[in-house]
């Protein structure tokens, strides 16, 4: 079914140029930018275990109007200081359209987030842009609705892309979601696209993270991306789900065996 879909489309998905095949794409960080002392600390932190990639929202897509928001153009400044003075990549989420153009700006990989799996014009305006795009799968999105957001990006040119598994809602309310690692093999097997997973926002406490990560790699995910903070229980978002710096450590020592 998912072979057909996919034979049928224009231009085919062929696999993100991120060079994923020697090493895992690890990528840590806060759920969202709170200060530049935050987000250097945890960058400088990452950097040392040797990560590749510093995560950081500054447009937060928000359940609740009332929930901090993210710190928005300021975030993203921050954002370009601390990946210059520490010298670290960085990924952080587009919420619209002029958003999207800001992130481009100054963030190696686009985030489009899990509620925005379907927002055609934004994935079609990441679809032109020439930096790889993570896209996570829509809380509710099928298999298949997935990767026809994918192609919504591959139609435009953009077949940078490199999906992300971050959980599905299901009848379970134990968890914050539930991690469907199956999508990896799926993803893998059907479309030859890199694929990630992030077990913070899949599970939404921070004790599942390590096992699950390690579930993760053993299905061939090609990498994670895990929330990090430096005090999780002074985090303006998501403290439940991060990772302080010592179980982070603790996490990338037993990822790398
Ligand atoms: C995030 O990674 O910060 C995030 C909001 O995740 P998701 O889109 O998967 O909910
Ligand atoms: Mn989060």
């Amino acid at each position: 079914m998912l072979s057909k879909m996919l034979s049928n489309i224009k231009k085919p998905i062929i696999g993100s140029s991120l060079d994923m095949s020697k090493e895992k794409l690890i990528i840590g960080g806060p759920c969202a930018i709170e200060s530049y002392e935050q987000l250097k600390e945890t960058a400088v932190f990452i950097k040392s275990l040797g990560v590749n990639v510093l995560r950081g929202g500054a447009y937060k897509p928000r359940t609740s109007p009332f929930s901090f928001q993210g710190m928005r153009k300021e975030g993203l400044d921050i954002l370009v200081s601390v990946k210059r003075e520490v010298g670290i990549m960085a990924i952080t989420e587009a919420i619209d359209e002029r958003s999207l153009e800001e992130v481009y700006e100054v963030s190696d990989i686009i985030q489009i987030g899990s509620r925005n799996m379907q927002n055609f014009s934004l994935l079609s305006e990441a679809g032109k842009l020439n930096k790889p795009v993570l896209l996570k799968r829509g809380m509710s999105a099928t298999i298949k609705e997935w990767v026809n957001a994918a192609e919504y990006i591959a139609k435009e040119g953009n077949t940078d892309i490199i999906m992300c598994e971050r959980g599905i809602r299901t009848f379970n309310d134990y968890t914050r979601n539930t991690l469907d690692l199956s999508a990896v093999p799926i993803i893998k097997q059907e479309t030859g696209l890199s694929i990630i997973v992030d077990p913070s926002h899949g599970t939404g406490k921070r004790n599942l993270i390590k096992p699950m990560s390690l579930a993760a790699m053993a299905c061939g995910a090609d990498g994670l991306i895990i929330e990090v903070h430096p005090d999780p229980s002074r985090a303006l978002s998501d403290g439940e789900q991060s990772l302080n710096f010592k179980d982070f450590t603790d996490l990338v020592k037993a990822l790398r065996g």
